[in-house]
């Protein structure tokens, strides 16, 4: 089934042959045969069980596996989200299983009767500003102005008078376009996801493949283990793998599989922007003889498109399982799924999938909130929790038969930003933990926030005092959010020069999804968003929609401060700026985040050049001279410092440690300081490595 090959270790194995490994994975047939195990964990019995524990009074009409849950369909939804929850948390305790509870179909309203009548039992100072009834999972999504003002009582009584559970979210000061297209695509196919959720369910807690050491000795192994012949009869069931497919030793395409004798999952699935070749932009799944099919689950940390771009890819060429993340990160991971076909079709450049693979993730998309942890295959179960990286990020903790524990870290802050609160790090067990080293050079140390800013302030002032404009390319997600917050807070103390700023680029519609999510924001941002506060509008901001604005931003001879999406350049209006600006030598351009190898972002930053050709409108390749300065300031960081790092590892201290997500010397040099300073084995990987865990 899996082909152990050796690596050959030099992750440079160049094949020009673009794309040929999409087409070959393609052409692979898909065995479904595993499907459909005989052997679903005798859910009967299971249900039986259920139904003899519960009292009668709460009506519950089904009960079956459904996702990672049981589902229990009830015609007394007061009772159910009552005095059931009791019965149902010790039922959790002995079953091993989680519970969801959802009404009953008969008594679900339709959605126009639902809406008036749901109005009529919210507070009056509580106004809908959208509404949508989910028969897959039998609630109604309420996008409210004041979601801390609604009690549990108030959800019953809708529940009770609807027939729907309400689970309520904050409305956006502007509608979000990305969250409007999901429901679009859930309401559409909520059929279709009830079907898989079922399915999901049987496979989720399907009996498993590999009997355990006490049971083989009794001699009833053969049959089961035929369940799956492709299976390694003398596989044993305590080894855990991890096949590197990419972001080892590179900063982009993220993405691990975690092989144990009963499942595999995939651990995010990027793509590397700085990259043209697809040998060298995507996850190598070309390596092994992989299936598709054979994964149980894509478990993606957060929505940057380095851990999150390939995915449309996979369900094009054949996945259709489920996709774990947390419930920001689907709409922020659309949006910018959508933006790359977007700026593929701008550039004319290849873009391996449609919007129609975009909508199969939503179909397939899970949301787990912070902390809760939910069993994905029949012995994994995972954890997400805040990694404060961007709204939604999540480091993912994985438990293994309870034998062996992975933290994957994805990428982690670990001290408090304006925006969000330190990654979490009291685990209780971690044998195994795979860090990002983004920063992991000794020198790679972050000033103080207040050195930072104050650092920020001083240069945006300079170039506004002589005249000129500053464009701050931003990633529309996380670091957008966090400089608009830090922009307003410091003008409106003073320590800013007042000046407009212009925003443009998705960053307005990233803005709405954090404020749908304001609770996955930090602690400040929270307290200050339930008194009404927005944080992502402000007197000083302006919002530019298209061509004709931004040629008055660009002529308008005034200081400004332009913040423009892509934060790398690459692509987006922050590149038409950029044209404009590099030109004068009283504009300035400052880099916030990241800039990864390749990316013209990179290429200015180090200032190799003195000129840069860029492809006009009209098809003609025109030489701008760069006369501006540039500077970078890197405080702003989602990402740990080094020291940060060390923290978080010492914290968690774990037996192993892999260190990915980092340049080669910056990985390598945070291995050997772990282990050197805190004598943890510490390693990096190749690409195209399989690492014995246990
Ligand atoms: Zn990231």
């Amino acid at each position: 089934m899996i082909n152990m090959k050796k690596n050959n270790g030099n992750g440079n194995d160049k094949n020009n042959n673009d794309k040929s490994f999409i087409s070959e994975t393609k052409s692979q047939p898909l065995d479904k045969s595993y499907r459909n195990p005989k052997y679903v964990k005798d859910e009967e019995e299971i249900i039986k069980t259920i139904f003899e524990s519960i009292p009668k009074e709460s009506q519950i009409t089904t009960a079956r596996f459904e996702g990672p849950n049981i589902a229990l369909y009830t015609k007394n939804p007061r009772f159910s989200l009552t005095e059931l929850t009791y019965y149902l948390s010790s039922l959790s305790k002995n079953l091993k299983k989680r519970f969801v509870v959802k009404s009953d179909q008969s008594i679900r309203l339709k959605e126009d009767e639902t809406r008036s009548i749901v109005s009529r039992i919210l507070p009056k100072d509580v106004v809908v500003s959208a509404l949508f009834c989910d028969d897959a999972t039998g609630e109604v999504v309420l996008e409210v102005n004041k979601p801390e003002a609604v009690i549990s009582e108030t959800i019953i009584s809708i529940a009770e008078a609807t027939g729907w559970i309400a689970h309520l979210r904050r409305s956006p000061h502007i509608p979000s376009l990305s969250i409007k297209n999901i429901h679009t695509i859930l309401k559409s196919s909520s059929k279709e996801r009830s079907n898989f959720l079922r399915e999901l369910g049987k496979r989720v807690f399907r009996e498993p493949l590999i009997m355990k050491e006490d049971e083989t000795q009794k001699g009833n192994i053969s049959e089961r283990t035929l369940l799956n012949n492709k299976q390694n009869k003398t596989w044993n069931n305590k080894e855990v793998y991890i096949f590197c497919l990419g972001g080892v030793k590179q900063v982009g395409r993220s993405c691990f599989i975690v092989v144990t004798s009963e499942s595999k999952i995939m651990l995010d699935c990027g793509i590397n922007p700085g990259e043209n070749n697809s040998i060298d932009a995507y996850p190598r799944i070309d390596w092994f003889d992989f299936k598709l099919d054979e994964l149980d689950a894509i478990i993606i940390s957060h929505a940057h498109i380095d851990h999150q771009g390939f995915l449309p890819t996979l369900f094009k060429y054949g996945y259709d399982g489920p996709v774990y993340c947390t419930e920001p990160t689907l709409p922020l991971m659309n949006l910018l799924q959508l933006d790359s076909i977007k700026i593929s079709q701008n550039n004319g450049v290849y873009c391996p999938y449609e919007i129609r693979d975009i909508n199969e993730i939503i179909k397939h998309c899970i949301t787990l909130p912070y902390g809760k942890p939910t069993d994905i295959s029949p012995d994994i179960t995972i954890t997400l929790n805040n990694a404060g990286h961007i709204m939604g990020s999540a480091t993912v903790h994985l438990n293994i038969s309870g034998a062996h524990n992975i933290l994957y870290s994805g990428d982690y802050k670990y001290a408090k930003t304006q925006l969000l609160d330190s990654a979490v790090s009291n685990y209780p067990r971690v044998e195994t933990l795979i860090t990002e080293s983004t920063y992991g050079a000794s020198s790679d140390l972050m000033p103080d926030q207040r050195v930072v800013y104050n650092s920020f302030t001083e240069n945006i002032n300079k170039t506004l005092t002589n005249g000129g404009k500053v464009l701050i390319p931003v990633p529309a997600v996380g670091r957008a959010q966090e400089i608009m917050l830090v922009l307003d807070k410091e003008m409106k103390e003073g320590r800013l020069i007042e000046a407009p700023i212009y925003i443009e680029g998705m960053i307005s519609e990233a803005s709405a999804i954090h404020m749908s999510y304001a609770h996955y924001l930090g602690q400040d941002v929270r307290r200050s968003v339930s008194q009404g506060i927005n944080p992502f509008q402000s007197e000083y901001f302006t919002v530019v929609n298209g061509w004709g604005k931004r040629d008055e931003v660009l002529k308008d001879p005034n200081p400004a401060i332009i913040m423009a999406t892509s934060g790398m350049l690459e692509g987006g209006p922050s590149v038409e700026y950029f044209k404009e600006i590099v030109t004068q030598e009283n504009n300035k351009i400052i880099f916030v985040s990241y800039q990864i190898n390749g990316t013209l972002g990179r290429r200015v930053l180090d200032g190799n050049t003195n000129e840069v050709s860029m492809m006009e409108k009209n098809g003609k390749v025109k030489v701008i001279p760069l006369k501006c300065k540039t500077q970078k300031i890197d405080g702003f960081s989602g990402h740990s410092d080094f020291n940060q790092i060390l923290n978080f590892v010492s914290r968690i201290k774990p037996k192993r440690v892999l260190v990915n997500h980092g340049e080669r010397t910056k990985s390598e040099n945070t291995a050997s300081t772990i282990y050197n300073k805190l004598g943890i084995r510490s390693s990096v990987p190749d690409i195209r490595e399989i690492l014995k865990l246990r």
